[in-house]
């Protein structure tokens, strides 16, 4: 009886639940103020229609920019109620804005957005719907991939592939546009690691999921933050944290490279004994030699892209730091956990 009750409190409160975006900013001042009035009308609009909580709020974190985004943040939360700002003390990247944002919004359900309005707003209303229908997390997939460059698209693509090879359980064509409910940040919120990717932790939890398809549009202002030695890290982050295949690779490469080897001695001392061994040809005898060199480098390194993750997971240095709050909906609570 009890249980049933519960229950059905947690679904009445899923009618209108207090919604939040998490909006994570780096050099994005010229992207900022359009942003900020587009989600704000679109959380009226919610709220008009009676789907989210008059409560419900915008947080914009501002990952240690060097331009004048944070002064456009706190200009921008002196003039809403709804818009609130975090300012982290320098540069952490996306991954950790992010969660910085996941762990100081104060709502039902939390939806995760880029500064530059690339994922469709439209998409929101969407996802408080299947949320309201039980869903703890909510996926942004994008339809297709034409606004992207011939480069993006082939990369992106291509690990997404290369993930699903390696065993990684990540949702096609799904970056970090997504809703999670209370439950769901709480179960993320107790992963340590400092070596964040969202996109396949947030699967990892396994709750009941829906997805919502939407096409993403050209970044209007501003550059893409993720240079192509950005990507290939955050990759090799993906890669490193969710699959040790590669590991396992190497060791059945080396297996089989040893056995040839092997056989090819075996082969040489039968020749010799029987007397039908020709000379050797240096031009071969050298491409087994620098085949097998480069074929040892590349596995050390890709040891050493395991052990330089270790070795940053056991410093446990902070994942961010926070160096100011603003908006006037920032209360006291929040205001003490700055000071401690
Ligand atoms: N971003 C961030 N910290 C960084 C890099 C990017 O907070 O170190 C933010 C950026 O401001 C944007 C989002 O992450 O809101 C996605 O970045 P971007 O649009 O440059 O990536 P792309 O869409 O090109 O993949
Ligand atoms: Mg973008």
């Amino acid at each position: 009886m009890n249980g049933s009750k519960s229950a059905s409190m947690q679904e009445s409160l899923r009618i209108c639940p207090v919604l939040c975006i998490v909006v994570p900013c780096f050099n994005e001042e010229a992207a900022l103020e359009e942003t900020a009035a587009c989600l704000e009308a679109c959380l009226s609009d919610l709220e008009l229609k009676g789907s989210i909580a008059a409560s419900s709020s915008i947080i914009f974190i501002d990952d240690g920019s060097t331009d004048a985004t944070w002064t456009s943040i706190e200009a921008i939360s002196w003039h809403s109620s709804r818009v609130q700002g975090i300012r982290l003390a320098h540069n952490s990247g996306h991954q950790n804005a992010l969660l910085a944002g996941l762990e100081y919004a104060d709502a039902d359900a939390v939806i995760t957005i880029d500064a530059d309005l690339q994922d469709d707003v439209g998409a929101i209303s969407e996802m408080v719907a299947a949320y309201c229908e039980g869903a703890e997390v909510v996926y942004g997939v994008r339809e297709c991939r034409d606004t992207d460059t011939r480069f993006k698209r082939i990369t992106a693509e291509g690990f997404y592939h290369c993930m699903r090879f390696l065993g990684v359980n990540v949702i096609f064509n799904h970056a970090d546009f997504r809703l999670m409910s209370r439950r769901a940040i709480t179960a993320l919120l107790r992963y340590p690691e400092v070596n964040l990717f969202l996109r396949a932790m947030v699967p990892m939890l396994g709750f009941r999921s829906a997805i919502v398809t939407y096409s993403r549009s050209r970044r209007l202002v501003g550059e893409s933050k993720y240079t192509p030695l950005r990507m290939l890290s955050f990759a090799l982050t993906g890669i490193t944290s969710f699959s040790l295949r590669p590991l396992r690779l190497i060791t059945i490469v080396g297996f089989v490279v040893a056995a040839m080897a092997a056989l090819v001695g075996l082969w040489a001392g039968v020749a010799a004994l029987t007397g039908s061994a020709s000379t050797p040809g240096w031009a071969s005898l050298l491409l087994v030699i620098s085949f097998l060199g480069g074929a040892q480098l590349f596995a050390i390194g890709v040891v050493g892209e395991y052990v330089g993750r270790i070795y940053l997971e056991t410093k446990r240095r902070p994942r961010y730091e926070v160096e100011a709050f603003s908006g006037v909906a920032y209360n006291k609570v929040k205001l003490d956990r700055i000071r401690e």
